[in-house]
């Protein structure tokens, strides 16, 4: 499978970082990796199995396919969608930046998704708020739901 160059510049920076903190990326973890950085949205454990069989002509199991997202999700490569229970890359892995607490805009019409960084204030705001009303937060990713500026303006 032939990725665009900033593609490549991202699997790059996942190997330099997986040697460098003792990861193991197998052949697999790679391969499934090379389709979320191609993908061009969000994609479900199923979409991912159907994709590699396509590309790979090889089988991937549901349960490897949960149990690999799940390790390139801990490691911050990849960012789960929970209202969606989908799946896609980070898109600041190659940033010089601190990677700022998740937001994503989700476009409910085109299905486009674009991952926004939130200020450190804000973000302690809005917990310290949540907290004050007694819920303990499991996750403070924000997934917002909406038409995104292409389709706002067709
Ligand atoms: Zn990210
Ligand atoms: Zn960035
Ligand atoms: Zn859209």
């Amino acid at each position: 499978m032939n990725l665009s160059k900033p593609q490549q510049a991202v699997l790059n920076k996942i190997e330099t970082e997986c040697a460098t903190t003792g990861l193991r990326l197998t052949a697999k973890r790679q391969k499934v990796l090379t389709i979320l950085i191609a993908a061009t949205s969000p994609l479900s454990a199923y979409d991912l199995i159907s994709s590699y069989q396509a590309i790979y002509a090889d089988a991937l199991s549901a349960m490897s396919a949960y149990r690999m997202l799940d390790f390139l999700t801990e490691a911050g490569f990849v960012h789960k969608l929970s209202t969606t229970n989908q799946y896609l890359i980070c898109s600041h892995l190659t940033c010089d930046h601190e990677h700022e607490v998740p937001q994503f805009l989700i476009c409910d019409s085109c299905h486009d998704v674009q991952e926004i960084g939130i200020r450190k204030g804000l973000q302690d705001e809005l917990e310290s708020s949540i907290e004050k009303s007694g819920f303990s937060l499991n996750s403070p990713q924000l997934e917002l739901h909406g038409l995104c500026a292409n389709c706002n303006n067709p």
